[in-house]
């Protein structure tokens, strides 16, 4: 299966995909985590995509394009995989289309889970990520434990420097105006499903399920 997750900052993508990559056994391609993996190493593409990530704006096309390109050639995505957080404007989706294209490997689905704004602002404050196995939590709807400690493997949480205040309102009105667009090209191309992302995970994941077949 060859899956697209639409959705603003917050909606539960990176959540839903962790469930969805054991359940079907295909790749999740999340390029925030690949270009947070090459900040974190200092990598010149981590050097050049940090100032945009930071201030909440979209890395260039060109250079996410890129690096999706890549990861699409490696042998694990033969079965499919589950691409989050890409794409995010229309270039992306067009360019995705074409290097699908060309592989005779089209998109299946694209799945939009849809959560209010208002929602969306607590999820994102509230949101920390294992330094360790970067598992998720929300310290508002699902706390770990113990304060700052992973209940999977005992890891620290931490907080996303892009998951402060100004900067989460900047990264919504970037949805808004760049990627929320992609709902109707993805509608006009007759591959556009929708679950409301309200609930708990498991509630959402099995309106997942029940949309992709099991
Ligand atoms: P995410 O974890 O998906 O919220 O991504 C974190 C940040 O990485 C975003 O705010 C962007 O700065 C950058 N980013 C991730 N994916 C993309 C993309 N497809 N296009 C441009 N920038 C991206």
């Amino acid at each position: 299966m060859r899956l697209v997750l639409l959705g603003a900052p917050g909606a539960g993508k990176g959540t839903q995909a962790k469930k969805l990559i054991e359940k079907y056994r295909i790749p999740q391609i999340s390029t925030g985590d690949i270009l947070r993996k090459a900040v974190a190493d200092g990598t010149p593409l981590g050097k050049e995509a940090k100032s945009y990530m930071d201030s909440g704006g979209l890395v260039p096309d060109s250079v996410v394009i890129g690096l999706v390109k890549e990861r699409l050639a490696q042998d694990d995505c033969k079965t499919g995989y589950i691409l989050d957080g890409f794409p995010r404007t229309t270039p992306q989706a067009e360019e995705l289309d074409n290097v699908l294209s060309g592989m005779n490997s089209p998109l299946d689905v694209a799945l939009s889970v849809d959560v209010d704004k208002d929602d969306l602002m607590k999820r994102l404050t509230g949101r920390r990520t294992c330094r360790g196995c970067q598992q998720m939590y929300n310290i508002h709807f699902s706390a770990p434990k113990k304060d700052g400690v992973c209940d999977k493997c005992g890891g620290e949480l931490y907080q996303r420097d892009d998951d402060q205040e100004d900067t989460i309102r900047n990264r919504l009105d970037v949805y808004e105006k760049s990627t929320a667009p992609l709902i109707d090209y993805y509608e006009s191309k007759g591959i556009l499903k929708s679950v409301k992302g309200k609930g708990s995970i498991d509630d959402i994941f099995n309106q997942i399920v029940s949309i992709l077949g099991a």
